[in-house]
């Protein structure tokens, strides 16, 4: 079956993104009733001037009818920390979330949020005390090194300069020794984090795609030229780099494009700065499906050929992916030799086909990529 091509006319605005501001509609802000005087709450309504808000209780606040343009602060009354959810079935490095609020501004076509969430609403746990404690003491409990990353229910930085959270827990992390933080963004929003004193405990890492991706399916994310010069300025202040080609999307100019965003990463930022790349081939729940063709009726991502994988999860047929991931590892590798990369929900013989090499189990992954982590 011949692929499609990406392009299908959405207007792809560039420099949409800045690094000190956001420019994501909000046009509803509700605030739990019991935290008007949070100094956090207080900081955002200054940021959000035009904004009246809603002061409701939190009991009364019904999440499941709000908008994508509202932003909802409120507590988070459960736990903040909780180990990713990857499946028995393929390969898991291991990581812990660390949940800071629910969804996110970007508002790719291809995001799982949109079906995994009883809300459409930005919400925003402004609690950070009762955050930084459950993470200490879990820091504690860990006799071995343990890599924390906010980007499962929101992107790490979007709200960034609304929350300033980001600031917090790297200042929280340099005091660390044990423990890594990784902000994984499609945001360039660096301002306010790019001079603390990190002691080289937190990794800023950016997934990447083709501008003509991009352009197509993620919404109001930087381009990808701000992505890179974030990530560059972030190397030059000492952070150390993570890069994920995750999802990666097949249509019919992706070998060109794809080469092309290796050849401008490389021409930009410095491979010995760089912790890890990873890569994931576009793979979704089945319930996601009709939700893009409502939303997204131009997108065409999901009428290339899937199978459903061992996780019921829709995927590329496997020797789909292995060409994608061999071609991209050698790409990679044409620039860095002794790259480090590894998959995102694959098994060991996708692993070995592709990049050569695959972890005996999800421990030794988890041991690999901490030990990628201590590298100064
Ligand atoms: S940036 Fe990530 S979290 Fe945000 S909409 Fe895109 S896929 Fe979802």
């Amino acid at each position: 079956m011949p692929l499609r091509k990406m392009t299908h006319g959405s207007s792809c605005l560039q420099n949409r993104s800045n690094c000190s501001q956001i420019r994501y509609p909000i046009n509803r802000l509700i605030i739990e009733e019991g935290i008007r005087n949070d100094p956090v709450v207080i900081k955002i309504l200054k940021a959000l001037p035009g904004l009246s808000p809603e002061y409701i209780k939190n009991e009364e606040i019904d999440f499941s009818c709000l908008n994508h343009d509202t932003l909802a602060l409120c507590r988070n009354k459960g736990r903040f920390l909780k180990p990713c959810p990857g499946t028995k079935e393929y390969l898991c490095c291991l990581y812990q979330f660390l949940n800071i609020g629910l969804n996110c501004p970007i508002d790719c076509t291809y995001c799982i949020l949109q079906v995994y969430l009883n809300t459409n609403a930005l919400v925003v746990y402004v609690n950070y005390d009762d955050l930084l404690s459950e993470l200490g003491s879990e820091i504690m409990k860990n006799p071995s090194i343990i890599r924390i990353g906010t980007g499962e229910l929101t992107d790490s930085l979007a709200l960034d300069p609304l929350t300033g959270i980001s600031l917090v827990l790297i200042d929280f992390f340099s005091r660390q020794r044990q423990a890594y933080l990784e902000l994984k963004t499609k945001s360039d929003h660096i301002g306010d984090i790019i001079d603390l004193d990190h002691q080289g405990q937190t990794i800023m890492s950016w997934s990447l795609n083709p501008q003509n991706v991009i352009c197509n399916e993620e919404g109001l994310a930087a381009s990808l030229n701000d992505r890179i010069k974030a990530a560059r300025r972030c190397q030059e202040r000492g952070y150390k780099t993570g890069f994920h080609f995750d999802p990666i999307l097949l249509y019919k100019e992706w070998e060109a494009d794809y080469e092309s965003v290796i050849e401008t990463l490389f021409r930009n930022v410095d491979f010995r700065f760089i912790t890890w790349i990873s890569m994931g081939c576009f793979r979704f729940i089945p319930e996601l499906k009709p939700v893009i063709q409502k939303r997204f009726p131009k997108s065409l991502i999901v009428y290339e050929e899937f199978i459903p994988g061992l996780d019921k999860k829709m995927r590329y047929p496997q020797p789909v992916r292995i060409n994608i991931y061999s071609k991209m590892a050698l790409w990679i590798r044409k620039r860095w030799p002794d790259a480090f990369i590894y998959l995102c929900m694959e098994s060991p013989e996708v692993w070995k086909a592709s990049i050569g090499y695959a972890p005996d189990d999800n421990l030794t992954l988890k041991s690999w990529l901490d030990e990628r982590c201590r590298i100064r």
